[in-house]
C-alpha cells in the first residue's frame, strides 16, 4: 500500500463537473490500496478575481488582508471536494492550511513553510478518510494567515508529502508531463518520462512554467518522487527524481530540454573606468531598486575603461534605464544603450558533465542559421544565449533537431 499525495491545480478543480471528475479520481486510488492526500488550488481564475478586487482598493496592496483574502479561494476549493468525496460514500476531511499546521515565517504573500504539524492526517488517513488539504497557505507562529507566493499549491504538495513521507507526490495539472520544449514553438517535441531535479530546476527558472520553483526546490532537497501528470488524459506523466537511478534501460540523452524566455532586456553602458568598485556601482543601484539582475557581462579593459553589460526582466527595463542614466553622469561613462527586444535560450541537461563539446554545437547550431549571440552564460547544467527575439522560434526549433530531442 502507498502513500500518495496528489495535487490538483485551478483547472483541474475549476468547474463543479470537474471537482465531481477529481472526486471520482480519487476514489479509483483509494480503492487500488492507496492512502490519499490531496491539495487544491483555488477554481481557477479564483485567485485572479479576489487579487483585482483587493486592487480596486489599493492598487499597490499587499500584507497580512490580502492573504486573509486569498486563502478563501482554496478553502471554497476543499470544502466542495470533500463533499463531492462524501456524496460518494467515502469519508473526507478537509483542513486550511492553518488547522493542518502547515507553519511559515510572517513574510506576507510569499511565506515560507517551517514545519508541518502531520499528526491531525495521520489520525484521519489511519481512520480510513481521504484527507484534503488547501494549497498555497500556511498560518505564522502568531497565529496570522499567509500564503506562499503564486503557484504555491505545488510547494504545499510537495512538503506535505515530505513530512508524510509519502511514496510520491503527483502534480495533476492541464498538461501531460514535462516536454523537451514548449510544443507549442515545436510540434514534434516530447514528452519527457524522466527529468532529474536538478534540470527541472534549470527549466522552472529559465521559463518553463509547469511547476513552481520552490517547490521543485523542496522536492529536491528532501527527495520527494515528483510526478507531473494531466488531469484530463490518462498517462504516467514525467517522473522527477534524483540523478542515480539504477533502472535506467534507455541510455541517458546528453540534453533533456531547450527552455526559453521571452521577458528579457539587455543594459549596456561603455567606456566605465576600469577601476575597483565598478561594478557595484552600476549594480547597486539596480538592486537597491529590486530590480533582479540576471546575466552579467563585463569587457576586459582596453586604455582604462571598460564595457558591461547586464540583463534584467523586460517589466524593469524603464526603471532600469533611468537609473543607469544617473549612473552613467556619476562615473563619467561614455553611453548607456539597451535592447529590449531579447530574449534568452537554454539548453539543459546533466550530460553535459560528462560531454565535452556541448557549447560549441550550440553555437555551431545557431551560427548555420544565421542567429547572432549577444550573451552567453553557463552552468554546470546549462548553456544560456541570449538572442534577438525574432530569433526565438527558429532558434528553438533548430536547437530541439540539432540535439536530435524529437521523438524517434
Ligand atoms: N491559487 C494560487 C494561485 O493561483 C495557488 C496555486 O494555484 O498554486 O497562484
Ligand atoms: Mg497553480
Amino acid at each position: 500500500m502507498a502513500l500518495l499525495v496528489q495535487k490538483y491545480g485551478g483547472t483541474s478543480v475549476g468547474s463543479i463537473e470537474r471537482i465531481k471528475a477529481v472526486a471520482e479520481k480519487i476514489i479509483a486510488y483509494k480503492n487500488q490500496g492507496n492512502d490519499m492526500v490531496i491539495v487544491v488550488s483555488a477554481m481557477s481564475g479564483e485567485t485572479n478575481r479576489l487579487t483585482d478586487m483587493a486592487k480596486q482598493i489599493d492598487p499597490a496592496v499587499r500584507g497580512r488582508e490580502l492573504d486573509v483574502l486569498l486563502t478563501t479561494g482554496e478553502q471554497v476549493t476543499i470544502a466542495l471536494l470533500s463533499m463531492a468525496l462524501h456524496k460518494l460514500g467515502q469519508p473526507a476531511v478537509s483542513y486550511t492550511g492553518a488547522q493542518v499546521k502547515i507553519l511559515t515565517d510572517n513574510a506576507y504573500n510569499k511565506a515560507r513553510i517551517l514545519s508541518i504539524d502531520s499528526g491531525n492526517i495521520q489520525q484521519d488517513l489511519a481512520g480510513g478518510n481521504v484527507v484534503v488539504v488547501a494549497g498555497f497557505q500556511g498560518v505564522d507562529e502568531k497565529g496570522n494567515i499567509t500564503t506562499l507566493g503564486r503557484g504555491g499549491s505545488d510547494t504545499t504538495g510537495v512538503a506535505l508529502a515530505a513530512a508524510l513521507k509519502a511514496d510520491e507526490c503527483q502534480i495533476f495539472t492541464d498538461v501531460d508531463g514535462v516536454y523537451t520544449t514548449d510544443p507549442r514553438v515545436v510540434p514534434e517535441a516530447r514528452r519527457l518520462k524522466k527529468i532529474t531535479f536538478e534540470e527541472m530546476l534549470e527549466m522552472a527558472s529559465l521559463g518553463s512554467k509547469v511547476l513552481q520553483i520552490r517547490s521543485v526546490e523542496f522536492a529536491g532537497k528532501y527527495g520527494v518522487p515528483l510526478r507531473v501528470l494531466s488531469s484530463f488524459v490518462e498517462g504516467e506523466g514525467t517522473l522527477i527524481t534524483s540523478e542515480n537511478n539504477e533502472d535506467d534501460t534507455v541510455e541517458q540523452a546528453v540534453i533533456s530540454g531547450i527552455a526559453f524566455n521571452r521577458d528579457e532586456a539587455q543594459l549596456t553602458i561603455n567606456g566605465v573606468p576600469d577601476t575597483p568598485g565598478v561594478a557595484y556601482q552600476i549594480l547597486g543601484p539596480i538592486s537597491d531598486a529590486n530590480i533582479e539582475v540576471d546575466m552579467i557581462l563585463q569587457n576586459v579593459g582596453a586604455d582604462g575603461t571598460t564595457d558591461f553589460t547586464f540583463t534584467v526582466n523586460r517589466n524593469d527595463y524603464d526603471m532600469a534605464f533611468s537609473i543607469l542614466r544617473k549612473t552613467l553622469e556619476k562615473l563619467g561613462a561614455r553611453v548607456a544603450s539597451g535592447n529590449n527586444k531579447i530574449v534568452k535560450l537554454s539548453i539543459v541537461g546533466v550530460g553535459m558533465r560528462s560531454h565535452a563539446g556541448i557549447a560549441s554545437k550550440m553555437f555551431q547550431i545557431l551560427a548555420k542559421e544565421g542567429i547572432n549571440i549577444l550573451m552567453i552564460s553557463t552552468s554546470e547544467i546549462k548553456i544560456s544565449v541570449v538572442v534577438e527575439e525574432k530569433y526565438l522560434e527558429l532558434g528553438v526549433r533548430a536547437l530541439h533537431e540539432g540535439f536530435d530531442l524529437a521523438e524517434k
